[in-house]
């Protein structure tokens, strides 16, 4: 656990247990002993061909728990509740979760429903997220906000005031000037007294790559001077009082309180003013930007870190605001926040199979055939040989390095004229991998083929260099006798990960041994952990590899201590193909009709070739059916 600092990055949600496996803990701080779900339990459950009809789910695959998605709302909530208390504060929290960060149904659902008791809401983004928005909701409290946020045209803010309509507590943040113009005119259109907002852009500016669009000339956001033009305009349309809500957003992992207490003092001072201004102002929002700690050092000096945690979010906001509000007199704001990655982050975990690594090829060539190759060698590259040797039994490492190069090359430039044969080049290789292992010189980094799309399921690594926690789920209880980076199923060179959070260029990883190591027939299972914001949302079909396969898993104190609620294989090849317009159907036909052609011609021609029977133009058949049936992945 040490090694991987999973106590850091994990705590309260992951451990590591007395079987060396990483169990999940989805009460949080607290779950019981009892109550800890074993991962490794949970892979074999799923994959077990005798369990779901026969099946077996394929890997990659998403565990998710929806009891750790309600633990990090609860506790979101009672961080800002007890804020609110301590603190005095005049008004309630009330947050509402960015779809964008997941916009799977089942989690979708789950927030609104884990939310209603304390009248949890939606944010939306678009028009499509906002019609999940508007269904979800249905079911949801009647007092949870709606929040319309991201670029808006007629048929967007007609969308929004018809949720309005549909009894929905929708506001409609502007977030570019224009977007009045048409507020104004289709609700007058469509007799709808619609709930305003504004996007406010502040001066404070987080540093980080998050932050990249706050501060004066950040992409989003109305300046002081187009928020008081919305006022007159608003004003002038007798509708000031529909101006409702102030929200602002400084950036995703704002590393530490200082900053986020400055972003709300200034956006606080905005809705005071607005106050001042006439607009019926009940709502500060301050978007989202709550972080979470990756790499476990809780130090806020990258990206990958913070130096608070919920309740130390939640006191500098509420204090924040009041300090602004109460020199203001003006009346305590309701609270609400869009946090998403603090929410949903560490409910999902992505676990997926190393296959295999590489190893040396030194391995695979016995002594014998070694010196019967190298027998055959030039006379000058004997001579580099023969210093080679020399040099390693003197113990002169430098010598040794410098005459295992010069040897290869002059092996290689012969290879290339046709002078030395696969062998020789072979033996030559086989010899300079056992010197530099004799000593100590050889590169300990191996590469470990992984069964997942970089480019399907961590996304961030490959576009932003975004880093999360990747460990072993099992075997934690021996010592990782090897250094590897993982190498994905793509066809890229970027395909692969070799940055690890710590700053590492490789992970500490255990042999893939053949026949049952750890008990597991050789299986060795990597999980990717708090990756359940944003990657699924993002992730591509580079290479048609779609989705992983996804299982809902929650706590239950029968025999075991997990149920797996609810299972769905990823898309297959069939419908990866889908999504790029092709028809799988006729594609199956029209090499159903190719199948038959030649097999046809074989079994006519009598060649004697009794591969191509009758039998087989239907097992031909049936492979490219199941073929077309099955995920991308490998099948292990
Ligand atoms: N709200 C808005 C407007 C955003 O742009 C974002 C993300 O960038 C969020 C909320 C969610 O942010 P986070 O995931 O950091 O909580």
């Amino acid at each position: 656990a040490a090694l991987y600092k999973i106590d850091g990055w994990g705590a309260p949600y992951f451990s590591v247990n007395s079987s060396g496996n990483v169990s999940a803990r989805p009460y949080g701080a607290d779950t019981l002993p009892h109550q800890e779900i074993d991962l490794l339990k949970i892979v074999k459950k799923v994959s077990d061909p005798k369990w779901v009809g026969g099946l077996g789910l394929q890997l990659p695959v998403i565990v998710r728990l929806p009891d750790v998605l309600k633990n990090r709302l609860e506790s979101l909530q009672s961080a800002f509740d007890f804020a609110i208390q301590s603190q005095v504060y005049e008004a309630h929290y009330q947050g509402v979760y960015p779809v964008k960060c997941n916009q799977d149904r089942f989690v979708v659902e789950d927030i609104v429903r884990f939310g209603s008791p304390f009248r949890f809401g939606l944010e939306a983004g678009s028009k499509p997220e906002l019609l999940l928005a508007m269904s979800c909701l249905c079911k949801g409290n009647p007092e949870a906000l709606l929040i319309c946020n991201g670029f808006k045209d007629g048929e967007y803010i007609s969308l929004a005031l018809i949720a309005r309509k549909l009894a929905l507590n929708t506001v409609i943040v502007l977030e570019q000037e224009e977007e009045i113009d048409l507020v104004i005119e289709l609700s007058k259109k469509m007799s709808v007294r619609p709930v305003v907002g504004v996007r406010a852009k502040l001066r404070t500016k987080h540093s980080g790559h998050f932050g990249s669009t706050s501060g004066e000339k950040g992409k989003f956001g109305l300046t002081t001077t187009q928020i008081l033009r919305v006022v007159k305009k608003l004003e002038q349309a007798g509708m000031l009082d529909c101006f409702q809500l102030l929200h602002f957003h400084i950036g995703s992992q704002i590393p530490s309180t200082s900053l986020l207490a400055d972003g709300v003092s200034e956006a606080a001072q905005i809705y005071c003013e607005l106050v001042r201004l006439g607009a019926r102002m009940q709502v500060i929002d301050i978007g989202g930007g709550l972080g979470i700690d990756y790499d476990g050092s809780k130090s806020g000096n990258s990206d990958l870190s913070v130096a608070y945690g919920l309740d130390e979010y939640a006191l500098a906001v509420v204090q924040a605001v009041k300090f602004v509000c109460d020199r203001k007199n003006v009346k305590h704001p309701v609270i609400c926040s869009e946090s998403g990655r603090a929410l949903v982050s560490h409910h999902s975990i992505l676990i997926f199979e190393a296959l295999s690594s590489s190893s040396t090829s030194a391995a695979s060539m016995t002594s014998y055939e070694m010196q019967y190759y190298l027998g055959a060698l030039t006379e000058d590259a004997r001579a580099d040989y023969r210093n080679l040797t020399a040099s390693a039994i003197r113990g002169e490492h430098e010598a040794c390095l410098l005459y295992a190069d010069q040897l290869k090359q002059s092996c290689v430039d012969q290879f290339k004229e046709g002078n030395i044969g696969m062998e020789q080049l072979a033996a030559v290789d086989a010899l300079c991998e056992l010197i530099y292992k004799t000593i100590g010189a050889s590169d300990p980094v191996r590469t470990y083929h992984v069964n997942l799309s970089l480019f399907t399921s961590i996304p961030d690594f490959w576009g932003i260099g975004q880093l999360f926690p990747i460990v072993p789920i099992h075997r934690l209880d021996q010592r990782p006798g090897a250094r590897g980076i993982l190498s994905d199923l793509t066809c890229d060179s970027d395909g692969k990960i070799d940055k690890f959070i710590g700053g590492e260029s490789s992970l500490p990883l255990h042999e893939i041994e053949g026949g049952g190591a750890g008990g597991n027939g050789g299986k060795y299972y990597l999980g990717m952990f708090l990756g359940g914001a944003y990657e699924e949302a993002l992730g591509g079909i580079h290479n048609l590899f779609g989705g992983p396969t996804v299982v809902r898993v929650s706590q239950s104190d029968g025999p075991h201590s997990f149920l797996v609620t609810q299972a769905v294989p990823g898309p297959s090849c069939g419908d990866v193909l889908r999504v790029m317009q092709h028809e799988p159907e006729l594609m199956f036909e029209t090499l159903k009709h190719r199948v038959e052609e030649y097999c046809h011609h074989d079994e006519d021609s009598d060649d004697g070739d009794s591969d191509h029977g009758m039998g087989s133009i239907a097992s031909l058949a049936n492979s490219l059916a199941s073929c077309f049936h099955n995920m991308p992945y490998l099948v292990a």
